[in-house]
């Protein structure tokens, strides 16, 4: 006998949990499928345990400036497996939590991996489930590439299970998480390269971003190799060389780790089954409203492809609930102007249009104002960090389109700024606030 609910999200992660917490909050009848930990990737495996790493190195970095503020400080040794043991004992008490939450507001939890049945009904470890909306938020997994010894490298899973910091590693792709772990890894004294198959990283950036994060990354002290095409992993753990596709050795590493985007996670669902539609690149199509081309089959976060987000999973499963279950009927999410940070050292933060996008969109109806300076706080410090900030405006107006900056505190300024942009502020807006003295934000509402 099937069990009924008026929702089943497929997945606790992120978009999932947001999607049937909301449910239950208007009364349905909700529950969550799980396989693994409460919170999905970004609880785990993302956003978490990667920002607590990022706090590490940037405490490593404020060590290294206090001299220059009269401390007699010096970086006497760095014990990663401690720091491991804590962040892993936060992730816990998070999952500890998630649980309660769920309990708290009625949402039933089913342990195991989930599957279609047909299009309103899913087994899970030997039960069925049965409702008349199911949210597919099965989110993704890391991609390993198709080459000889890509086994001997790690992902990003892999780092955050590494009980030692590695001496020497390789990081590969100059996405988010190239950036942010390369990062993570040179600040806390790994010797650390960023392998590229480019010229640069983070591409699709604004240019300025691009340029600057290149910057970042080598006063942070990671190694470069750009245009590296990757042939071959060699060695044996602990002891690796990349080759590349035209010869070159790169190494000796003691790690490997592939940062090179992300898959859909769709295996074993049953989606074929049913007939769930997929995009070309095997994420499953969804319209603004996360409908599938199945009636009462929805799906949201990273399996769909879109701004793979935690925030934007969030959004899109509580806006889904609103219109299920509230009567919102054209509530959706605007994909539009989403703000985000990379965690670099320094921050990167950009909301809106890149100079590029803008041009291509209005032509000669944009126009940029910059500004790159060195922030207060390094005039006292032997390491100096740049700043550099651009507004992208359109029309004779000049509404701002895109506000991009890299610099300390970036990731904390640009929320109030992504407010501004989505209500279709001016740079006379921008012009007419007040600056806050003396800080780095200040340059974004004083460009000339
Ligand atoms: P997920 O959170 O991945 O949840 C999917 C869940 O579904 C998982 O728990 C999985 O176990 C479960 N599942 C899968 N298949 C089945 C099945 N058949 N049956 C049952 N359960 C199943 N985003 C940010 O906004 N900021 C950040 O700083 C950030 N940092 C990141 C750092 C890293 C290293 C990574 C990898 C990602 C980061 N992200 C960040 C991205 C963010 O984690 C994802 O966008 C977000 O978790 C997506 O949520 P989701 O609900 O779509 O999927
Ligand atoms: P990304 O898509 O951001 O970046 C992957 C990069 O790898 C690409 O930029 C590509 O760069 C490079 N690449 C692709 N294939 C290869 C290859 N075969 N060899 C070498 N390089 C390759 O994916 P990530 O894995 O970094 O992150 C996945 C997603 O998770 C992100 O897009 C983001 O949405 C989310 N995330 C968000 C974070 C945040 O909000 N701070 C942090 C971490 C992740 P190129 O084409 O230039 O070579």
């Amino acid at each position: 006998m099937a069990e009924q609910f008026d929702l089943i999200a497929l997945g606790g992660g992120s978009g999932g949990l947001a999607c049937a917490q909301r449910a239950a909050q208007y009364g349905a009848k909700a529950a969550v499928i799980e396989a693994g930990a409460l919170g999905g990737t970004c609880v785990n495996v993302g956003c978490v345990p990667k920002k607590v790493m990022w706090y590490a190195a940037d405490l490593a970095h404020a060590v290294h400036d206090a001299p220059g503020y009269g401390f007699q400080a010096s970086l006497d040794g760095f014990d990663w497996s401690a720091l491991k043991r804590d962040r892993d004992a936060y992730v816990s008490r998070l999952n500890d939590i998630y649980d309660r939450n769920l309990d708290r507001r009625g949402v039933a939890v089913f342990r195991g991996h989930g599957r279609f049945v047909d299009t309103h009904t899913l087994e899970v470890d030997g039960r069925t489930l049965t409702a008349p909306h199911i949210v597919v938020a099965t989110g993704g997994r890391p991609r390993i590439p198709q080459l000889d010894g890509a086994a001997l490298g790690i992902d990003s899973d892999g780092f955050f299970a590494l009980e030692q910091q590695p001496d020497r590693v390789a990081v590969v792709g100059g996405g988010y998480i190239g950036v942010e772990l390369a990062g993570v890894f040179a600040s806390l004294g790994s010797k650390t390269d960023l392998v590229l198959r480019y010229d640069h990283a983070l591409r699709g950036f604004d240019p300025m971003l691009r340029d600057g994060v290149m910057e970042a990354l080598e006063t942070t002290g990671v190694g470069l190799k750009r245009k590296f095409l990757i042939g071959s992993v060699r060695g044996q753990p602990g002891d690796l060389t990349l080759k590349s596709l035209d010869g070159e050795l790169a190494g000796p590493y003691d790690q490997v780790v592939w940062a090179i985007g992300r898959d859909p996670a769709t295996d074993g669902l049953g989606l074929d089954d049913i007939g769930v539609h997929m995009t070309p690149d095997g994420f499953i199509q969804t319209d603004r409203f996360q409908c599938t081309n199945l009636n009462g089959v929805y799906a949201i976060g990273d399996v769909t492809g879109r701004d793979a987000l935690t925030p934007v999973a969030i959004a899109a499963g509580r806006r889904l609930s609103d219109r299920l279950f509230d009567g919102q009927t054209d509530r959706y999410l605007d994909y539009r102007n989403i703000a985000t940070v990379v965690f670099s050292h320094p921050t990167i933060g950009t909301v809106g249009l890149t100079e590029p996008q803008a041009r291509a969109e209005h032509g000669d109806n944009v126009k940029t104002y910059t500004s790159s300076f060195t922030p207060m706080y390094h005039q006292l410090t032997e390491r100096k960090t740049k700043a550099h900030m651009k507004l992208v405006t359109v029309g004779d107006d000049e509404r701002v389109v895109g506000v991009h900056v890299i610099g300390t505190g970036a990731d904390e300024m640009l929320q109030g700024f992504a407010v501004a942009v989505r209500m279709g502020a001016t740079k006379a807006d921008f012009d007419d606030t007040v600056a806050i003295h003396p800080t780095s934000a200040e340059e974004l509402v004083t460009m000339t």
